[in-house]
């Protein structure tokens, strides 16, 4: 055993009389107490101590720097498991004097079996001291130091070195964790006579990340090609740039993959969906109304919903299947099928039911649903973003539809998406181009049998398509954040034609369509304020037309505008009644002044006269002004001024008309009975 060969040294008869003699300063160093406890005469004078007991009573690692006390740590482990001898260059300190001195360092045991340190000094007197501070900078320095001969093999390890790699490996190559690294850097040496890379290397504390710098030159004892490599660790930095690229590729939130992952997931499912000849859906999950958890509960509720959703879905993840957060409140579920068990609708389904159950949030059962659209690989899409695109396109058809329910990418869905997307493209040049115009549809007065207000309806003259009515492009203006400019387009137009109706003496009101969107927008109060300023119009005289979904959904910076609108004296209409929610709690909440009847109800008419009359029965109740929209027809038009309805819109009337022809109805009405 190693430690066998240590001297013993016997503190009472000293380790003899020669040693006292020698012109060589000999000292034995006790490491854990970090003080001299034996020094021959020569040593005395080194130290400039008085005698033995004083030299003793110096309490040395007081004065220590952490990093040599460190080394003489490792010294330690190095004397008691290998009985290694050192001779290093050290600059001791007597009384703060310093003194570079050669010293030769081995090990020694004390009483009790502690590893000590037994020191043979020769002064390096007429040292430049330059040479001095070079070799003091390569002890103590944190660098990894080391010289190898051109086989690789060590010839000299710097103590930092040393404590990384001594013992380990006696070849440059067996350091490297990757061997294409080790030839990277011959390769590199090689061609440029010096090489720098950051690699992966074994070390006493396991793999770390070390950047080395590694050049060929020459041994300078003895003259032979060798290899000086200097190293730093790196590991901490790469750490931290591991996080940040795993940040940046992950929702912090969910804990999800986020948009970022989507090519790389997509493209090792698909691969391996095309080698296992199985299918893979794209399932494209958007949440019904989630602002109004966000705006009723609070963020701090809207993203423990969001958690929550990403819970639910990954529980129903099979092992190949991956779950994306794209962002807000849409996420992606990729899911690998075999073509002799099929499971995507079976897992849309699970989606839609596991979605819809109640969450507890702030005390609250909240329940909010999906709209979930499915497109298939490879035959909707090659890669992500086509796929992306479907699957996009039929949630988005899930949702017009009617909401909470998943639908699945059709060929025929392509033709519309197709020339839905064209349609989206042009819209962008339309709003810069002036393509959009006003019509207007008059809204006939029961009690006075004529005109009492009109409708705005925006028109697209599209250069190849024509006059194209608002349903086929609002929605698309709603999805390509358009719909403000078009509102604004439409609202200035609409006012300034009132102002001018008004001053040639056609009294009419003009109602004007708002979206969720519009009214979302904090400024929207303040712009249709300046907007009516700008126009000269009075208040009463133009109505905003909103859905009931506003009401629903809208948040605390919906009803401020809606406030804000009403001190201006403007009314408010609720369009299409009768199709959604119909939360009359809710719709009370709210001061209305008019309830539009969906038209799909007044077509039905009288076959679901029924449901009108009840419609109609409350709207007298809240005191509103009741209008039926879609009436086409004289029978339905009788039938619906007879039970009630004050105004009566649609084709049985007039179909909305550029302003001018409308003017010329106006003013052949006003003729006809001033
Ligand atoms: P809406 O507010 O319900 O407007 C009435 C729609 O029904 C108009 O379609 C009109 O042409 C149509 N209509 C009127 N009478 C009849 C009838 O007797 N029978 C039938 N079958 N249809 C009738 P349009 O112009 O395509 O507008 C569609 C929707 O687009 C509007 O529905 C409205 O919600 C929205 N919209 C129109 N203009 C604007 C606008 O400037 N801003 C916003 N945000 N939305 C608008
Ligand atoms: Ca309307
Ligand atoms: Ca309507």
């Amino acid at each position: 055993m190693a430690t066998a060969l240590l001297p013993r040294h016997d503190p009472r008869t000293g380790p003899g009389w020669m040693l006292e003699r020698l012109g060589t300063a000999v000292w034995i160093f006790d490491i854990d107490d970090g003080c001299v406890v034996w020094a021959n005469t020569a040593a005395l004078e080194i130290w400039n101590a008085a005698g033995l007991e004083e030299l003793r009573a110096r309490r040395m690692n007081e004065t220590m720097s952490p990093a040599v006390q460190r080394r003489l740590r490792q010294y330690q482990a190095d004397f008691a498991a290998r009985n290694t001898v050192f001779t290093e260059l050290w600059t001791l300190y007597p009384r703060g004097v310093p003194r570079p001195m050669r010293v030769r360092f081995s090990g020694v045991r004390l009483v009790g079996g502690r590893v000590g340190m037994l020191c043979e000094g020769a002064p390096e007197e007429g040292m430049e001291p330059e040479m001095m501070r070079s070799a003091d900078a390569l002890l103590h320095t944190q660098l990894m130091i080391s010289l190898h001969r051109d086989d690789g093999r060590a010839l000299y390890l710097n103590p930092a070195a040393r404590a990384a790699f001594e013992g380990r490996h006696e070849r440059l190559v067996d350091r490297f964790a990757q061997a294409e690294d080790h030839a990277r850097l011959l390769d590199a040496l090689v061609g440029h006579g010096e090489a720098r890379l950051t690699a992966p290397v074994h070390t006493c504390d396991g793999v770390r990340w070390h950047e080395l710098t590694a050049r060929t030159c020459l041994d300078p004892a003895t003259g032979d090609p060798s290899l000086l490599v200097s190293a730093t660790d790196v590991s901490s930095l790469k750490q931290a740039q591991a996080l940040a690229q795993d940040m940046a590729h992950h929702d912090p939130m969910t804990g999800l993959p986020n948009r970022l992952m989507l090519s790389p997931l997509f493209d090792r499912l698909s691969a391996h969906a095309r080698a296992a000849g199985s299918g893979l859906g794209m399932f494209f999950i958007d949440l019904d109304q989630f602002k109004s958890i966000n705006d009723t509960l609070g963020h701090q509720h809207g993203d423990a919903f969001l958690v929550e959703v990403g819970r639910r879905l990954s529980a129903l993840r099979g092992a190949q299947d991956a779950v994306l957060r794209l962002g807000g409140d849409e996420f992606l579920f990729l899911a690998i099928e075999d073509p002799a068990q099929p499971r995507l609708e079976a897992l849309a389904t699970r989606m839609l039911e596991q979605l819809s159950m109640p969450v507890g949030s702030g005390g609250r059962r909240v329940v909010v649903t999906p709209s979930i659209g499915l497109a298939r690989f490879p035959d909707h899409g090659q890669d992500a973003q086509s796929l992306l695109r479907c699957a996009d396109w039929a949630m988005y058809e899930a949702k017009t539809q009617g909401r909470c329910q998943y639908r699945l990418f059709h060929d025929q869905s392509r033709t519309r998406m197709e020339t839905q997307l064209e349609l989206l493209a042009d819209l962008k040049e339309a709003i810069d181009g002036q393509q959009f115009d006003v019509h207007y549809q008059l809204r006939h007065s029961v009690a006075r049998g004529r005109t009492v207000a009109v409708e705005a309806l925006a028109r697209w003259h599209h250069p190849v398509h024509g006059t194209v009515p608002a349903a086929q492009f609002i929605p698309l203006c709603e999805r390509a954040g358009l719909i403000n400019a078009l509102g604004t387009l439409v609202m200035q137009r609409a006012l300034g034609q009132q102002r001018q109706w008004q001053a040639r003496g056609l009294d009419v009101g003009v109602s004007i369509n708002v979206s969720l969107r519009q009214l979302s927008d904090p400024g929207f109060g303040a712009h249709v304020a300046q907007l009516l300023e700008d126009a000269g119009c009075q208040g009463d005289r133009i109505e905003l037309e909103l859905t009931e979904t506003v009401l629903v959904e809208g948040s605390r910076t919906v009803h401020e505008n809606l406030e804000r609108i009403r001190a201006l004296g403007m009314r408010i209409a609720i369009d299409d009644f009768g199709t959604g929610y119909s939360n009359l709690a809710r719709l009370s909440e709210t001061a209305i002044d008019c309830i539009k009847i969906d038209r799909s109800l007044i077509f039905g008419l009288p076959r679901n006269a029924a449901i009108v009359e009840t419609i109609v029965a409350m709207c007298r109740l809240m005191r509103v002004t009741i209008v039926a929209e879609g009436v086409e027809t004289a029978e339905v038009a009788e039938w619906a001024g007879r039970h009630g309805c004050h105004e009566l819109q649609g084709f049985h009337f007039g179909r909305p008309m550029p302003a001018a022809e409308m003017e010329a109805r106006l003013a052949a009405e006003h003729a006809a009975a001033p």
